[in-house]
């Protein structure tokens, strides 16, 4: 078998949209497939496929019913979904079902063994609870994608990185009493959105210590944010060993992202995709699906992701092909975030210590 990797695609993305003045744009999507398409990057083994909406049953495995018909009742008439940023607009619950869709075929290709990484670029919406929308995500794909791998594949150990600007809140919440490994590094603040993921949520019961958060300052660069990832997540899914990871690569993180206030690059992105991608084939005969997420310069976002998809579908990361795609600026680092981000880092190893133990005696 090839080692082959999916890129998904349906139009109805371009149908989950909040109106033109709102920071989530689909089109990003469609500019990252443009951007590929132009590069040359698919062949046999590196394919474009056609999702298909996800099936109420499975949606139903982590949204409650209630929620899924006020959300269909909404986008009809239009109203708001949450307390503001996520309003209903005619199509987005078809946009939403396949968003969630493209997630659950790409799951089910890389647990099949039909190719060995996916990319869905309309999933990653982490901040999406059981009952209700949040920080413009409707419905939690990332859930939905371990449900279908817990019920249909029978695959215990799932490991979720999410490396968003924003804290995975919707995704914790779901996991917070269970043994999937959910790992969150993010800006964190009570002004900052959702306000939540502070290294001292750790999960409970029978979640507890698989919760790991990284808190961080603004103003967090590459090599920061790679020195908070080396010290904690690196360790973390070798004592877990898992069969398959997810990872939400939103990179609203980027230096010229609106809404965040983070020094990332795309250089800082494609060594975290690198990094994680290899360690997919050591770890888990290569099993990682990618999803998207945040990402509000929308040009940086088509770059960023384009990028990640060529190093995951085996183009080097000092490929000439990617130098057109990477920033040709550097922000000047945040000096004052340097040590907090250090503080962070003793912290939470040693709040995760005792539990990398525990999770290593588990495997
Ligand atoms: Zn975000
Ligand atoms: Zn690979």
């Amino acid at each position: 078998m090839g080692r082959k990797t999916a890129f998904l695609y349906h139009d109805d993305f371009l149908k989950y949209q909040f109106g033109e003045n709102h920071p989530f744009q689909p089109i990003r999507e469609k500019m990252t497939l443009d951007t590929l398409q132009s590069l040359g990057v698919f062949d046999e083994d590196n394919v474009v496929m056609t999702p298909r909406q996800v099936d109420l049953d499975i949606l139903m495995t982590v949204h409650s019913e209630g929620y899924i018909e006020q959300v269909e009742e909404l986008s009809k008439l239009g109203g708001l979904l949450d307390r503001g940023d996520t309003p209903a607009s005619p199509g987005l619950y078809e946009g939403a079902l396949m968003a969630v869709g493209a997630t659950a075929d790409a799951a089910r290709g890389v647990a099949r063994g039909e190719f060995d990484h996916a990319f869905n670029s309309a999933g990653g919406l982490h901040h999406a609870f059981p009952d209700r929308a949040a920080g413009f995500c409707v419905f939690n794909d990332i859930a939905v994608a371990v449900r279908i791998l817990q019920k249909e594949f029978g695959i215990g150990r799932i490991a979720v990185i999410d490396t968003d600007a924003h804290h995975g809140d919707g995704t914790q919440s779901i996991f917070y009493y269970e043994d999937v490994l959910t790992i969150s590094l993010h800006r964190y603040g009570r002004a900052f959105f959702p306000g939540s993921g502070d290294s001292n949520e750790i999960g409970e019961m029978e979640g507890s210590g698989y919760n790991i958060n990284i808190p961080l300052p603004h103003g967090v660069d590459d090599d920061l944010f790679l020195r908070a990832y080396n010290s904690i997540v690196i360790p973390a899914l070798q004592a877990y060993l898992p069969d398959i990871i997810i990872h939400q690569f939103g990179v609203d993180g980027h230096y010229t992202d609106p809404l965040t206030d983070m020094k990332l690059t795309t250089r800082g992105y494609a060594e975290l995709v690198n990094r994680t991608h290899e360690l997919a084939h050591e770890l888990c005969g290569g099993k990682y699906l990618v999803l998207g997420g945040g990402g509000y310069d929308l040009d940086a976002t088509r770059r960023a992701w384009s990028i990640m998809y060529c190093i995951i579908s085996g183009i080097s990361v000092d490929d000439p092909q990617l130098r057109e795609l990477h920033d040709q600026k550097t922000p000047s680092p945040d000096e004052a975030a340097i040590p907090i981000v250090l503080d962070v880092i003793e912290e939470v190893k040693q709040q995760s210590l005792s539990n990398l133990e525990k999770l290593r005696h588990h495997a």
